[in-house]
């Protein structure tokens, strides 16, 4: 799971049941013999071992880490006799060379952090305050100038967007909290001087424009470097009898935070991912399995993204849902909630096929009723953006080894990787059952289980 950037999300309210179908229990009874005969039980053993070499070494996209992850997924996926691909492209990252701010001629006692992106410039102007920068704070006075704004309501890329617009020549935004400096973000394909700076100077610098004029310098100096990072494409098309002509895809990523051996995030959802790749390997199957391992997730859903734009229209339309597991097997994650924290996360939250489908199989599997919420920050969110039913399993609040060193091994626990892989190969099967009818998009097929959404929170 990726950091959250922007901290104003709405708070979403209580959403109520969708008011789905429902077949008779005893139906549900016979489904539910039919499922397990049909499918083997995942093994946490193996899954355990996925975790065991995937986390010996971290993981950032980019990097030979990256590539050894790649390599022994795809090896992998081969072995349980899929059609495999890897699929490259191009990630930027940026080394800053110089970055200074003088007001007035005299150097600014702190260290501006550059936008993420381009930053690159060296400009002298008057500085002008320009609230937000919404569109509104933007008028002809910043025309030519450097432009002091301030963090918070919209998005940075907007905020940029805006001045440029306006004609500033460079911004300095200072954070709407306390909390140190936190930079932003550039449009892509910007190149525009763009740096942040502590509330404290950026409050004191408003202060100061009141009555004095002040002339800012920026001079940043940023070097682009592009490396590559790769997804992981498995296949399997159904038995030629039995063609739905529907796509199920069912990813994981396999980057982790440069400092991390991301045993949880995500080695556990890879693992789960090449078990379900393994249990279907040979079950007959009526819809074509895809499973998906991304790169480049905790640089911002840059794997997922490239690989939902490099979609045909045809595709698009065959994929009836996405399942995604970030963050599956964690001890410590998931607080004192039912099935181990266990929580289905829709971008809308909104009920959809995969939540449906899969609540029905919590029921089966833990006995327990799992919720549904609503968050962003994996990679449901690109294949939502196309309309394909998606939600990111997960458990929650997460752990507090997240996104550091301490995301080891050792605080992972198998019977909840078993337990979601399980859920997961229950939800996908209802679907690509070759004994059941085909399923359309949107509609609900679900056993008699009604479950909650919750307003849980991430962290
Ligand atoms: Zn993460």
């Amino acid at each position: 799971m990726h950091r959250k950037i922007i901290l104003s999300i709405v708070a979403a309210g209580l959403i109520l049941s969708t008011g789905a179908i429902y077949v008779k229990s005893s139906e549900h009874q016979a489904e539910k013999q039919r499922t397990r005969a049909a499918l083997s039980t995942p093994d946490p053993a193996s899954m355990y071992k996925t975790i065991e070499y995937l986390s010996a070494a971290p993981r950032e996209a980019g990097t030979n880490g990256e590539w050894r992850a790649v390599k022994y997924i795809e090896k992998q996926f081969k072995r349980y006799g899929y059609q495999t691909e890897i699929q490259p492209f191009p990630i930027y990252h940026y080394k800053t060379n110089q970055i200074s701010v003088k007001i007035n001629g005299i150097t600014i006692n702190e260290t501006p952090e550059p936008f993420t992106g381009d930053a690159s410039g060296r400009v002298s102007a008057p500085l002008v305050y320009a609230g937000k920068a919404q569109k509104s704070d933007i008028n002809e006075k910043i025309k030519g100038k450097i432009a002091l704004v301030e963090r918070g309501d919209i998005t940075f890329v907007e905020k940029v967007q805006n001045l440029v617009n306006g004609g500033a020549i460079g911004v300095i935004m200072f954070n709407n909290s306390p909390d140190g400096i936190v930079a932003g973000q550039l449009p892509d394909n910007v190149t525009f001087p763009a740096v942040a700076i502590s509330r404290k100077a950026g409050l004191t610098l408003v202060e100061q424009l009141k009555t004095t004029p002040i002339t800012a310098n920026m001079e940043v100096d940023i070097t682009k470097i592009e490396t590559t990072s790769y997804n992981v494409i498995a296949s399997r098309k159904p038995d030629k009898k039995h063609d739905t002509d529907q796509i199920i895809t069912i990813g994981a990523h396999h980057d982790s935070v440069p400092e991390g051996s991301g045993a949880n995030d995500d080695a556990s959802g890879v693992s789960a991912v090449l078990e379900l790749a393994k249990l279907f390997a040979k079950t007959p199957i009526d819809t074509e399995l895809r499973f998906l391992t991304f790169g480049s997730e905790e640089k911002g859903l840059i794997g997922s993204t490239y690989y939902v734009n490099h979609l045909s229209k045809k595709e698009i339309s065959q994929i009836q849902a996405h399942f995604q597991m970030d963050m599956i097997g964690s001890k410590n994650a998931g607080g004192h909630h039912p099935a181990g924290g266990l929580i289905m996360y829709t971008i809308d939250g909104r009920k959809n096929l995969v939540t449906d489908l899969s609540a029905a199989a919590a029921k089966q599997v833990t006995f327990e009723v799992i919720p549904y919420g609503k968050s962003g920050r994996s990679d449901h969110e690109p294949f939502h953006q196309l309309g394909i039913p998606a939600a990111l399993f997960m458990h929650a609040p997460v752990e507090p080894d997240y996104h550091k060193p301490t995301d080891t091994i050792d605080k992972i626990s198998k019977k909840k990787l078993k337990q979601t892989a399980e859920i997961i190969e229950d939800a996908v099967y209802q679907i690509a059952d070759p004994t059941t009818p085909a399923i359309s998009k949107g509609k609900a097929i679900q056993e008699g289980v009604d479950y909650p959404f919750e307003d849980r929170t991430l962290e």
